[in-house]
């Protein structure tokens, strides 16, 4: 049988690799490291973790990433195994020592006979004669192969800096002072009428918010991150620092809107939230790209009138990073439209995280082992962590502002209004999601082993 090429070893090449190996499909894994470096990895072992060495919550009774692990442990993943015996003490978070880590998943996929592992770049588009391949080269993806990559997907698609504004849970935004309206009404159905949450400030509310976030606390850039910023991007601490009113030029300008709650009063300013997915679950803080860390961002944004109490899905931040316009070019398999021989995996789908990018993983593996073996491999359900996620990237995002993402539960096709209604609680609600989300998944597992027996 043919091999699948998987290039990039890291966390979601290895997945790939492990689970089209597990389906009897042989693979070449090409890692470019140690021939050739990114500014970020350390050494030349596989899965490193090149920053943090926690995978986060291990709760998958509560948690969206914890379920995730969860999900992951039951399609057989390489990485939660080898994160068992690596685990360090974290209370409720799996965190891993994470030479333990890399060693481990560097031995399994060194000592599975039909994984080869190939040393060297693959420094342009794969040759044509690889008819099937998983790219997972990640958010350090090697310049050669990003530039190819570009000229196939088009240069607009393939960003190279994160411009993460946060995200909130719709659901905790307090309608008695925010509205849903897009500037002068455009939008006749019901999703344009909802593509946008608005804030107002009053004058003195703007002051002391622009006050605060030039009192912020900031991270600094990396030095391989290579500032200056985009035009296009600039975080707003950076904004606000141009002038005290270039925000109510900018992204908070009070015009197009009425707020229903006081017809009569002229806002001085609006933060506008623009929705983040098909389901209105998730908004995302408009212009608010932020290098600020994250407790001064939790304090700032509380002063916003309307997300006093808001949820943060996830909180902004601007950093290197290559990922595709993926709801745009990838098909509901991870292929490339263009080139369907192409599938892509991990952090370059749009992902965060190294959980989520292994779960990409493992998916793109299980696509093409399948399609090699000629057998039908249905995705798993949106009522999965990893059916939530891939339909995220695959179709459920916006493509106009598509950003990375975490899992979260504002991914997951909402409850039931009597099981909300019925528990009570942020917790209780995530268990009802966590409770669905297995019943799918074994469910799926059933089907996915019965027509693989069949086959
Ligand atoms: P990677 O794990 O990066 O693997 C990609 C692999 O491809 C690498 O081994 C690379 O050497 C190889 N490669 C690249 N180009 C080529 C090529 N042309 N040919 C062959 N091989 C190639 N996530 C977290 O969850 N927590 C964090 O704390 C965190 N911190 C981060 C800090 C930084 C500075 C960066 C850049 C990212 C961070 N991330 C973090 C994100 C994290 O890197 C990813 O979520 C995760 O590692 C992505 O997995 P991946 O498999 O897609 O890519």
């Amino acid at each position: 049988m043919r091999p699948i090429h998987i290039v990039g070893g890291g966390m979601a090449g290895c997945e790939a690799a492990w689970a089209a190996a597990s389906m009897g499909v042989p693979v070449v894994l090409h890692e470019m490291r140690p021939h050739r470096g990114t500014e970020a990895h350390q050494t030349d072992g596989l899965a490193e973790l090149v920053c943090s060495n926690s995978f986060r919550s291990d709760d998958h009774e509560t948690n969206a990433v914890g379920l995730l692990h969860e999900e992951m442990r039951r399609l057989g993943s390489i990485m939660m195994a080898a994160a068992g015996p690596a685990s360090v003490p974290a209370g409720g978070a799996l965190a891993v020592d994470r030479a333990v880590f890399s060693a481990a998943v560097t031995r399994a996929i060194a000592e599975h006979p039909l994984i080869t592992l190939e040393r060297g770049e693959v420094a342009g588009l794969p040759p044509a004669e690889w008819d099937s391949v998983v790219i997972a080269t990640g958010p350090l993806t090697s310049e050669p192969l990003a530039a190819a990559i570009g000229g196939l997907t088009g240069e607009t698609s393939l960003a190279f800096f994160d411009a993460i504004a946060p995200i909130v849970y719709a659901d905790s935004v307090d309608l008695s002072k925010a509205w849903f309206q897009s500037r002068y009404d455009k939008g006749e159905t019901e999703a344009e009428r909802t593509a946008y949450l608005n804030c107002p400030m009053s004058r003195e509310q703007y002051e002391g918010f622009i006050d605060a976030l030039l009192a912020a606390e900031v991270t600094e850039f990396k030095e391989w991150e290579g500032t200056p910023y985009f035009e296009g991007c600039l975080p707003i601490e950076v904004m606000a620092a141009r002038g005290r009113e270039t925000l109510r030029y900018g992204p908070l300008k009070p015009v197009g809107l009425t707020n229903p709650h006081q017809p009569d009063v002229k806002p001085h300013a609006i933060v506008q939230l623009r929705r983040e997915n098909r389901l209105g679950t998730l908004y995302n803080l408009v212009g608010f790209q932020t290098k600020m860390k994250y407790g001064a961002q939790a304090a700032v944004f509380a002063k916003i009138p309307g997300l006093e109490n808001a949820r943060f899905a996830r909180l902004g931040g601007i950093h290197r990073n290559t990922f595709l316009n993926a709801p745009r070019l990838l098909d509901g398999e991870m292929r490339l439209k263009a080139d369907p021989r192409l599938r892509f995996a991990g952090q370059i789908t749009g992902v965060e995280g190294y959980v989520e990018s292994g779960a990409m993983g493992i998916l793109a593996g299980r696509f093409a082992a399948a399609e090699r073996l000629g057998r039908p491999c249905p995705p798993p359900p949106a009522e999965t962590a990893l059916g939530a996620l891939l339909g995220h990237i695959t179709g459920g995002a916006e493509a106009e502002t598509f950003q990375p993402m975490n899992v979260n539960f504002g991914l997951f096709p909402p409850l039931e209004e009597d099981i909300r209604k019925g528990r009570k609680g942020k917790r209780e609600r995530a268990r009802a999601y966590t409770e669905r989300a297995k019943s799918a998944l074994a469910a799926w597992i059933a089907a996915s082993e019965g027509a693989a027996s069949a086959a």
